[in-house]
């Protein structure tokens, strides 16, 4: 039996490249039911993040055009990665299989093929490899090599260069639904998912038309999320930080009562200045961390929802 397919695109204000690319969704959808690799109830299938532009009024106007595309419209603009869950989370109810990608033009939809190959091999989750970062900025290609490894380090298992270009089949996304976790950070929290999954490499090239939506604020946000919702290395490195403040502390207190026996404790104004100050910044410091722990136990406990669909072109 072919698989029914939808492509899950998140989109925020992108009227200008959804006219280019979501022709090139269609063709690649059509050519795959033409060659019977997947059914013809498959769909490019949008998800339009609260866009205060046409966006919603473009993916209207192509639902209508060709019943293979069709969409939702979130109320508001919840984010690439709650728009995205979103997206997967409606598209699982109708489909067999999901494959996500950005509306931009960047990721290579030719990397579909082999997606589906690996799929129809028995693989639930098919990661999207970037070949290389040749098409970033050196900074952009830098800090996220840097953060891929800090990563790394701190035990949280992601794989290397993937952005949110996957397959995901029903399976898996029946699984995913029950992480309930309020921060997103969707490519960390798929690998707990588990099941038999592989990698496929393709090249990402420019954006088409339109602008980033990830200034340098936004990926930090995202970087920030990704270590503090899924890893706790950062208490142990408090704990042990601890340890050591503590140990430097007694050390401190012995050198002062030598100083003093020893008649020198007019003197070292300064350097205890310079203790007192670094003490209360280390502690600080912990608090500051911790209180991030505390904050995202907040958001946790209020269990939000996570998206809401306010219309749907079906209807
Ligand atoms: N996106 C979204 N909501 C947002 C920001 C972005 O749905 O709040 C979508 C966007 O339309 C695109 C994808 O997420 O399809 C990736 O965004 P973008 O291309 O701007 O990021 P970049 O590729 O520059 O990292
Ligand atoms: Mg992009």
């Amino acid at each position: 039996m072919t698989p029914k397919l939808y492509l899950v695109i998140p989109c925020y204000n992108e009227q200008e490249v959804l006219p280019i690319t979501a022709p090139i969704f269609l063709a690649k959808i059509r050519d795959l039911i033409a060659a019977e690799e997947i059914s013809d109830d498959s769909r490019v299938f949008f998800v339009n993040d609260g866009s205060k532009d046409k966006t919603w009024e473009i993916i209207k106007a192509l639902s209508q055009e060709d019943k293979h595309y069709t969409g939702i419209s979130l109320s508001r603009n919840m984010g690439h990665q709650n728009a995205l869950l979103g997206g997967l989370m409606e598209a699982k109810e109708l489909c067999d299989v999901t494959i996500s990608i950005d509306c931009d033009g960047q990721d290579d939809i030719n990397a579909v093929d082999h997606m589906l190959r690996e799929y129809k091999d028995g693989c639930d989750i098919v990661y999207g490899v970037r070949q290389s970062r040749e098409s970033d900025t050196a900074f952009k290609r830098g800090t996220a090599q840097f953060f891929y490894k800090l990563l790394d380090k701190l035990g949280v298992e992601s794989v290397y260069n993937h952005a949110d270009y996957r397959l995901m089949s029903k399976r898996a996304l029946d699984a995913f639904a029950d992480f309930k976790e309020v921060n997103l950070y969707l490519r960390g929290m798929v690998t707990l998912v588990g099941f038999k999954s592989t990698s496929v490499y393709y090249s990402r090239t420019e954006r088409i038309a339109g602008e980033s939506h990830y200034p340098l604020k936004k990926m930090l946000k995202l970087a920030l999320n990704g270590i503090t919702s899924l890893s706790v290395k950062p208490i142990h490195l408090i704990t042990a930080l601890g340890f050591a403040v503590m140990a430097l502390s007694l050390l401190g207190i012995v050198w002062s009562v030598v100083a003093y026996l020893l008649n020198l404790t007019v003197a070292g104004w300064a350097s205890l200045i310079a203790v007192i100050c670094f003490f209360g910044g280390a502690q600080i410091l912990c608090i500051g961390v911790i209180g991030e722990y505390i904050g995202k136990m907040y958001m946790e406990v209020k269990a939000r929802p996570r998206y809401i669909v306010s219309d749907r072109t079906d209807d």
